[in-house]
């Protein structure tokens, strides 16, 4: 029994990378996790018989985030199966590159999409199910303080919309106990940003660490600011970054 025994949480975009270590780290709390996925199926049924293994509760639910009846479906899905919802982390994302000079309107609104909007609806959609110990985590970008390179300005915008949307929804649920809460990591190796990728080198010298962050080290952070001892920190974009920031 972990520090979420007894608690419900649904996270956005957990067959893969950060959101499946998300998954894991919630279950080994305690908590019953639903997670949704949009392609990821066989990825998603393995990350399920994970946690069941390890004597855990998970459901893998087929949501695009683009879609917003599918959002506050999966939203009604996790209510239904598990009685009530505690924790809501908006992991989803993508990362669509390109210059300004050649970024189509289909893959900005593509973007504002699946890494704003459904934000805004998925958070709206969980918190009327929340009381008092609520907690909404939203997995933003330290790309929204320092993009560094070429071909990420959407990527930035849409990753500063999150930490703003966050400060005013802190504001909003405040009274009724409920913390909103923003992460920001900096390079975490996943598919989205491969260890082994072709411009590694360079990135891992902008890292005073020196090296890509881990799933499991966001996810520890996401499971401190969804328990009970994080009901202090509200409103908080906090970067989890190796130094990138520094
Ligand atoms: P990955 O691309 O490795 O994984 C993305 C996850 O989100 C997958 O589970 C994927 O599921 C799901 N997903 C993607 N699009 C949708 C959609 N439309 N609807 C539902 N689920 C979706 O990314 P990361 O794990 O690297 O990134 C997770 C979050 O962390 C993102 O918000 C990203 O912007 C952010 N981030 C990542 C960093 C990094 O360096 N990796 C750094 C900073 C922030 P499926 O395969 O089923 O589509």
């Amino acid at each position: 029994s972990g520090v979420l025994s007894g608690k419900v949480t649904l996270v956005t975009g957990g067959s893969r990378g950060i959101g499946a270590g998300i998954v894991r780290r919630l279950a080994k709390e305690g908590a019953a996790v639903a997670f949704t996925y949009s392609a990821s199926h066989e990825k998603a049924e393995q990350l399920v018989q994970v946690v069941e293994a390890a004597g855990g509760k998970a459901l893998a639910i087929q949501a695009d985030s683009a879609d917003a009846t599918a959002v506050q479906g999966a939203i009604e899905q996790t209510v239904k199966a598990f009685g009530r919802l505690d924790v809501f982390v908006n992991n989803a994302g993508i990362l669509l590159r390109g210059t300004i000079d050649q970024f189509s309107l289909e893959d900005l609104d593509r973007m504002l999409a699946v890494n704003v909007r459904s934000v805004f609806v998925g958070i709206q959609a969980a918190a009327r199910h929340m009381t008092e110990g609520g907690r909404i985590v939203t997995v933003g970008s330290v790309v929204a303080q320092r993009t560094a390179f070429p071909g990420a300005s959407v990527y930035g915008m849409t990753k500063s919309a999150v930490a703003g949307l966050v400060r005013g929804v802190a504001i909003d649920l405040a009274l009724r106990g409920i913390t909103v809460n923003n992460i920001q990591p900096g390079p975490t190796a996943t598919d989205m940003n491969p260890a082994d990728g072709p411009h590694v080198d360079i990135i891992r010298n902008l890292l005073p660490i020196k090296r890509f962050g881990t799933d499991d080290e966001v996810a520890s952070l996401v499971a401190y600011l969804a328990g009970p001892e994080a009901g202090f920190i509200t409103g908080a974009s906090l970067t989890i970054d190796g130094g990138y920031l520094a």
